[in-house]
């Protein structure tokens, strides 16, 4: 089937949306609405009713009895991998409309959301086997008289809490794998980029996922998000954001019902180039890393820490690079970088890059706001003379800010890449085998690069070591994540009497 082609431009009026519970639509009725502008034109786009504390109980309520009467977990394994496959489908078929609005509410270049969709399709494909490999353990070796079986099974309602800088693949390399599990799902996306999450809900029904399966409120986080965190008829709860609501969600399910809890956090990845990487790929990388969705990517690689001996030529190389960068209108095909999504983010950006210089730090590129006539837009900039207790060294920015540290010995530069409370990712540039070895097994990360950066897929699992986060996303890991182990001891024969 060809796929559908779709207009480009921007939408005159904003475009009205409901919210998804029990298998459709509600509109907003006389709730309240939140406007979405399109951080990149600054036009309105979307409107999202403003769910009530009662609209997350009938979601809550749907999803529990979708679980609770096994409409989908007491399906085979072969019958949930036919409706992720056919979602997949449903991905393709829509991935240009998906990836317009993923566009016009994140910022990001059109051609970085048709990659990041087609992405989602592959998640939801790996998924349906992932449904069918699911199993469990059995224990021969307990003696004539007993036989051990250890079963997976799903562990409930997932309330599933994301992010704007990757709303919708965030959201893919979490939904499959849930629902491969057995689980029913309350989604609560960021409020200002609710629109793919909703068109999510709605591919899943058509592709026959049962109802209540997949529920969307649309809200605030100090509302609809604290509200799913502390709901006491939830049973786990996927949260993807800052470090500071994670604290609160960790705190929400100790203060309820203790709901299992799996966090993805912040970062503050470092970049490690030694003096024998191949230097011209090395500086390509770490543009990339930092570029790459504006460096507002939990993983953006936001410390570059290089070796002494090469270290002026480096940061040099990594400038040219920036001036490269096609830094422009989103939905500009040839764009590479695009906008801030919210204006809240934009001042977080501009107030490190003036705290930065302020610190004693030298800019070596970048540093201003780019003005393109409507939009919000920051040019690549690169931080010299950083020292390790500076803020720009220290906390996550989120944005498109790189700072350059040398390093003389092996040992320091692991030491410079674990100073720090997080644990999200790292990237090693380096011929030597050795170098690349030692570094990849002492730098405390749950993603490891080598001589790349920020590459995944639906195969390698998600997730954070220290302050980035709890448990793992994707791959079987992924699936296992969502499940909960029964172990079942079964006597054979008659059995040895307590009482005579
Ligand atoms: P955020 O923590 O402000 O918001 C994330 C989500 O939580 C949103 O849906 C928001 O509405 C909701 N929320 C806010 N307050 C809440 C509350 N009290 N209770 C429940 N939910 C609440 O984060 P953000 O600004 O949307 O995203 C940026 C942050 O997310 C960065 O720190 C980044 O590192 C992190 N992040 C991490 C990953 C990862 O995989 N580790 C991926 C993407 C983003």
């Amino acid at each position: 089937m060809d796929k559908p082609t779709i207009d480009l431009s921007l939408p005159k009026t904003p475009r009205e949306f409901g919210f998804f519970v029990d298998g459709g639509w509600i509109g907003a009725g006389d709730r309240d609405v939140f406007e979405r502008n399109s951080p990149g034109h600054n036009v309105p786009v979307s409107r999202i009713p403003k769910c009530t504390e009662a609209d997350l109980d009938m979601a809550v309520a749907s999803a529990r009895r979708a679980f609770d009467d096994r409409r989908w977990s007491g399906l085979s394994g072969a019958d949930r991998a036919a409706v992720l496959l056919k979602t997949a489908e449903g991905i393709r078929t829509r991935a240009e409309e998906i990836a317009y609005w993923e566009t016009l509410e994140n910022g990001k270049p059109i051609s970085q959301a048709r990659a990041e969709v087609g992405g989602c399709i592959g998640m939801f494909e790996y998924a349906s086997g992932l449904a069918r490999a699911i199993h469990g353990d059995s224990f021969n070796n307990l003696g004539d008289g007993m036989f051990g079986v250890v079963t997976r099974e799903p562990v409930g309602v997932v309330g599933l809490i994301t992010p704007w800088n990757f709303p919708f693949l965030i959201l893919c390399e979490r939904v499959p794998y849930i629902l491969a599990a057995g689980c029913t799902i309350v989604a609560k996306p960021s409020e200002v980029t609710s629109v793919t999450t909703l068109m999510l809900a709605e591919i899943l029904h058509d592709a026959g996922l049962p109802d209540g399966v997949m529920n969307v409120v649309t809200g605030s986080g100090s509302t609809i998000g604290q509200g799913l965190i502390e709901h006491d008829h939830v049973d786990m709860l996927s949260f993807t954001g800052s470090t500071a609501v994670g604290r609160r969600v960790v705190e929400a399910s100790g203060r309820t019902n203790f709901k299992k809890l799996g966090l993805e956090l912040g970062g503050k990845n470092p970049q490690i180039v030694f003096a024998d990487a191949d230097l011209e790929d090395a500086a390509d990388g770490v543009a990339f890393g930092i570029g790459f969705n504006t460096g507002q990517c939990c993983v953006s690689g936001s410390r570059l820490i290089v070796e002494r001996s090469v270290a002026d030529q480096f940061a040099d190389m990594v400038a040219e690079k920036f001036k490269k960068v096609r830094v422009g209108d989103p939905l500009d095909e040839a764009t590479q970088v695009g906008a801030i999504t919210t204006d809240a983010q934009n001042a977080t950006i501009m107030g490190y890059i003036e705290k930065g210089q302020s610190e004693g730090a030298t800019l070596l590129h970048g540093g201003e706001q780019l003005d393109f006539g409507r939009g919000q837009y920051i040019a690549p900039t690169l931080f010299g003379n950083v020292t390790r207790d500076m803020a720009i060294a220290r906390e996550e920015i989120f944005g498109p800010v790189l700072t350059v540290m040398p390093f003389d010995t092996v040992e320091q530069a692991i030491d410079i890449a674990n100073d720090t409370e997080y644990g999200l990712a790292a990237s090693v540039w380096t011929k030597n085998i050795d170098k690349a070895l030692t570094v990849t097994r002492r730098v405390q990360a749950g993603r490891f690069w080598v001589n790349t950066t920020l590459s995944g897929g639906p195969e390698l699992p998600i997730g954070g070591f220290k302050q980035s986060g709890w448990g793992r996303e994707a791959g079987i890991y992924g699936v296992e994540e969502y499940t909960q182990i029964k172990s079942v001891h079964i006597e054979i024969g008659k059995r040895s009497p307590w009482v005579e």
